[in-house]
């Protein structure tokens, strides 16, 4: 590649809207849950779009789109293409039906118009390959409509037809070849190499990328792609991420952008979720009474109870030994040695009751764990989720209570989301809560968000308090 002189070219196009500038890092993370909860990983990941006109597409894309009668972008097409409109390597994971194709060629597109004409000795800009006839075939029908809006031409190659067509295909010229790997290195070679080149490709796609590593295609996409300029850039798109594929991903996406659709709901299925209001005089008892119900039935089984802060963690141990349950704490007070000992007796059996604060219950994983209990509501749709989420590991089953208090109803907005999303009823006295609060932010006596948070989600906010303790 050092000897050939490659012509510069442009692959940030994107321009944040002004709407998403203003949205700050919890409404973010709420919309990336709501989309189906989104996961992402890569450094300065755009937010994700919710409207067409927010990609940044030219008008021909987005009349197109609009006689298709696409409403809006799905969830991997609302991520996926302000990052690959900004010019990222892009690792998109999204179950089959979800979008995939969209994502990858609507930014294609501009990518493409973007750049000189081709002359009679280029090959094509871009290139998709895809592990199938079929799938070639799809895609390149996806691209059609596309293709006459914007003056563009695309190629569909694969095996198992004739490549004399094909070869005159591309002899004509198109700035787009769709192809299986196979038989893209055979046009490649065909003629001499005089059919096609490699020379003004600056943007690949890898289409079902698991199905072509099932199917052993990955020698031939490699030997392609390690002829492609070097500063290209390159998505790859797939139903599932094993693994293996992680290798082969590194290899050819320089510093990517990874984007996992769905890979969990919300709250899992397995976790039957209770949320109870009360005052904060008879959280105790009612306390007692979920813990006698659960530990007199099952010897084995654990609980792990939420608070807030380490005293009232430390209160909290303090009145349940006195009632003779055995039982530990664990918050950021407690130095990390300290910690891990009592995860480890809470693991084995040797106190089935343990009291937590977020932070230090991050990532706790015991399989034995039945029930979880907010016994402080917490503040944060995130927060919410992971602490519930310690339980029902596995495919076992579980149960969550979430106590909430009347003066806490600016939670409770949050809390109903949370069960929204996760299919699950809300309880009329919990619904009434959220209606209270929402009727003191239109009258302007409450703020909807979290303004005193800064944004920064209850995550630092827990750590800071435990800090500065
Ligand atoms: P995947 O590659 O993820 O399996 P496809 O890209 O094949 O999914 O898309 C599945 C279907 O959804 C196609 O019929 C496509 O036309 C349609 N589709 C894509 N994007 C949208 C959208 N934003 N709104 C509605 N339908 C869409
Ligand atoms: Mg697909």
């Amino acid at each position: 590649h050092a000897k050939i002189n490659y012509e510069p070219f442009r692959k940030d196009f994107y321009v944040e809207p002004i709407e998403l500038a203003e949205m700050n890092e919890k409404e973010v993370d709420e919309l990336r849950l709501e989309l189906d909860g989104i996961k992402i990983r890569g450094q300065d990941v755009p937010k994700p779009v919710v409207k067409w006109s927010q990609c940044g597409l030219p008008a021909q894309s987005l009349n197109v789109i609009q006689n298709l009668g696409y409403e809006k972008p799905t969830s991997i097409q609302a991520q996926a293409i302000p990052a690959i409109m900004s010019g990222r390597n892009v690792i998109g994971v999204a179950k089959t039906g979800s979008g995939k194709t969209i994502a990858f060629l609507l930014p294609m597109f501009r990518h493409i118009k973007d750049q000189r004409p081709l002359d009679s000795q280029d090959g094509p800009i871009s290139l998709v390959m895809t592990p199938t006839r079929e799938l070639a075939v799809q895609i390149f029908k996806e691209c059609k409509p596309f293709l006459k809006a914007l003056n563009l031409r695309a190629v569909c190659a694969y095996g198992g037809s004739p490549i004399k067509d094909q070869i005159a295909d591309l002899k004509r010229g198109a700035e787009i070849i769709v192809c299986t790997p196979g038989r893209m290195i055979d046009l490649l070679a065909a003629n001499g190499g005089r059919v096609t080149n490699l020379r003004r490709v600056t943007y690949i796609v890898l289409d079902e990328a698991d199905r072509m590593f099932d199917m052993g295609l990955e020698p031939q996409v490699m030997k392609i792609v390690a002829n492609t300029r070097p500063d290209r850039q390159t998505v790859l798109f797939s139903a599932t991420f094993p693994r293996q594929m992680e290798a082969l991903a590194r290899k050819i996406l320089v510093r990517p952008v990874e984007i996992v659709v769905g890979a969990r709901s919300v709250v899992a299925p397995e976790i039957n979720q209770i949320v109870e209001v009360r005052s904060e005089a008879n959280k105790f008892v009612r306390l007692l009474e979920l813990l006698g119900e659960l530990h007199d039935k099952d010897e084995d089984d654990r609980s792990l109870i939420f608070v807030n802060q380490q005293e009232s963690a430390d209160g909290l141990l303090r009145d349940l030994m006195r009632r003779g349950y055995p039982c530990m704490s664990i918050h950021g007070g407690k130095d990390q040695i300290d910690r891990d000992s009592t995860i480890a007796d809470f693991k084995n059996g040797v106190v089935p009751v343990l009291i937590a604060t977020s932070v230090a219950a991050r990532g706790l994983d015991v399989k034995q764990l039945k029930l979880v209990v907010n016994y402080d509501c917490p503040n944060h749709m995130e927060d919410y989720v992971h602490r519930v989420g310690r339980t029902g590991r596995a495919g076992n089953t579980g149960t969550a209570v979430t106590f909430i208090t009347e003066e806490q109803d600016r939670y409770s907005v949050d809390i109903a989301k949370a069960l929204r999303l996760s299919k699950q009823p809300i309880p009329p006295d919990v619904q009434k809560l959220v209606d209270g609060f929402n009727e003191k932010v239109k009258t302007g006596k409450e703020k909807a968000s979290f303004s005193g948070f800064g944004g920064k989600g209850l995550e630092r906010l827990d750590q800071e308090r435990d800090l500065a303790r």
